[in-house]
């Protein structure tokens, strides 16, 4: 575990008067995700007094871990992309890097093609795009039509003027309809929550654009990009994740341990109700929870603090900040899907076999679910954990889709679930075979490669920053997933610290 003390390279204060200043210095941290516990960490790295507020009664916010009859798993995230680095670096500076594991290999499956079918998701792909409209798995997805179609792409001129940043219509109008909606959105939805037609494909997949320029198809970009990344020994956009073994939600414990090493306090069970600053400084108004007989009510209290670091969602950050920081009403909220994850332990030796690699991505629209991952199938430690029963996590809603389990309780939920991943799989699976059941409820925030998300991101944090002593984290600002979220919260509290502590 590093207990390095990070500092400015040249600063003209004395490292025991920075020493002092940062004791005396107090930041509240508001929300315990994955943003906030970072940026808790950063501060209380340079001995900063720390207090961090969680409303739940557990920490990690959408890190949740699920106990089905003894089988302990993430019931939200579950991996972490390794683009940049970052995550891992946390890891492995959290003592973790003995647990790191990598997916099975296996491949996912895509049903809801028309007839009812499903096929493999063809490989050699980026988003779905094919690099060979006429190769036999991509062929089996969008027939012999749509391959010819998605062939005229290596025929057509390329855009001479300016290029095309929604992922969807560029697909669209160079391969056709059939590749936007059977291969690439069933992945965008599944990997986004978001329609291909919303997605930028500059951050998405960055160089594909230019590669079509260079190239003249959008086919011949894929294998051009695909070629390079190889080459260079990265990754296809999006392909390359890790997980922990005992689940994501080791990085929240692991955390959390160190906070309370470093002398941080934690708070779980405190929600945040107000915050007020006289410029100075803050009062962070709270609601404590009830005391344990039913008479008793929760009760309000405030907490002094010099500085606040906001690590909520978008909405509870927006209502918390409107009186600090009234330039973030002007915006617009953007749209954040409500998800729910449906996980099922099974009683289901005809899973055993893996009938649909580690999981399955749906055709927009086919089916009630969004996706299907086979936990059993794609992680070696679940299927330990699990023995000769199998895990499987059904996904419901998506941007514009709201989750059809949303309106009802936890056992319809559980049977829609239940009959969805035996359509999915294509194997029987009735009542009597879940074991145990669990329905988790998430918002998601919008990605980074939303069109227009990154200047509404920008504006947002522009707003927050203009405001002393303050910052924001977490996925509403850094874009969803845990290798933005995690950069983006040590440097927002990086950069807050250096305010507090060396300017
Ligand atoms: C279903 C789902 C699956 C995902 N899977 C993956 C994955 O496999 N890999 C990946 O990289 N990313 C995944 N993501 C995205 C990633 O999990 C998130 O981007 C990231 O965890 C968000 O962290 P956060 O700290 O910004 O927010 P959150 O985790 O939402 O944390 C915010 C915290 O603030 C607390 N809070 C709210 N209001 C108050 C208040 N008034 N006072 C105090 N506390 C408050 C909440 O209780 C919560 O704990 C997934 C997202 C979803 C929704």
């Amino acid at each position: 575990m590093s207990s390095e003390r990070p500092g400015p390279a040249s600063s003209s204060v004395e490292p025991a008067d920075l020493a002092a200043r940062a004791a005396r210095t107090h930041v509240v941290v508001v929300g315990g995700g994955v943003g906030g516990l970072v940026a808790a960490r950063e501060c209380a790295k340079v001995g900063m007094r720390v207090t961090l507020l969680e409303a739940a009664d557990d920490l990690g916010g959408v890190i949740r871990r699920v106990d089905l009859d003894g089988v302990v798993l993430d019931a939200g995230a579950e991996s972490y992309a390794t683009k940049g680095g970052y995550v891992r670096a946390l890891v492995d500076d959290l003592g973790l890097t003995d647990r790191v594991v990598t997916p099975q290999a296996g491949g996912a499956w895509l049903a809801g093609l028309p007839g009812g079918g499903a096929a493999p998701l063809p490989v050699g792909g980026i988003l779905g795009i094919p690099g060979n409209p006429f190769q036999d798995d991509v062929r089996r997805i969008i027939g012999w039509s749509g391959a010819w179609r998605a062939y005229l792409d290596r025929v057509r001129p390329p855009l001479t003027i300016g290029h095309q940043l929604s992922l969807g219509r560029l697909v669209a109008s160079r391969m056709g309809e059939k590749v936007r909606d059977r291969l690439v959105a069933p992945v965008t939805t599944g990997v986004y929550s978001a329609s291909p037609d919303d997605i930028d494909i500059d951050v998405a997949a960055p160089g594909l654009n230019a590669a079509l320029t260079r190239v003249g198809s959008l086919s011949g970009a894929v294998l051009a990009l695909r070629g390079e990344n190889a080459a260079a020994g990265a990754k296809t956009p999006g392909a390359a994740v890790e997980g922990l073994v005992g689940g994501m939600s080791a990085l929240v414990d692991a955390l959390a341990a160190d906070l309370e090493e470093l002398g941080a306090t934690v708070r779980t069970a405190v929600a945040v109700r107000r915050l007020a600053t006289d410029g100075t400084g803050w009062r962070v108004v709270v609601e404590e929870p009830a005391g344990d007989t039913d008479e008793e009510e929760s009760s309000e209290t405030e907490i002094a603090a010099d500085a606040v670091i906001v690590a909520t969602s978008e909405q509870v950050a927006r209502e918390l900040l409107a009186e600090a920081v009234p330039a973030l009403a002007a915006a617009e909220p953007a749209p954040s899907p409500e998800i729910e994850i449906v996980t099922l332990l099974l009683d289901a030796p005809a899973l055993r076999t893996p009938p649909r690699g580690t999981g399955v991505l749906t055709v927009p629209h086919s089916h009630t679910a969004k996706a299907l991952t086979h936990s059993t199938a794609k992680w070696a430690w679940v299927r330990e954990a699990a023995g000769d029963r199998e895990v499987v996590r059904v996904s419901f809603g998506a941007q514009g889709e709201p989750a059809v389990t949303a309106s009802m309780d936890d056992e319809a939920a559980i049977d829609l679930a239940r009959r969805e991943a035996s359509t999915l799989l294509g194997v029987p699976l009735t009542a009597d075979q879940v074991l145990a059941g669990h329905r988790g409820r998430f918002v998601q925030a919008q990605p980074a490669s939303i069109i227009g998300s990154g200047e509404r991101r920008t504006a947002a944090r522009e707003a927050v920053q203009a405001v002393p002593g303050l910052a924001a984290v977490g996925a509403w600002l850094a874009g969803t997933g845990l290798a933005q979220v995690v950069p983006d919260a040590t440097g927002e509290a990086d950069r807050l610290r250096r305010a507090l502590l060396w300017d």
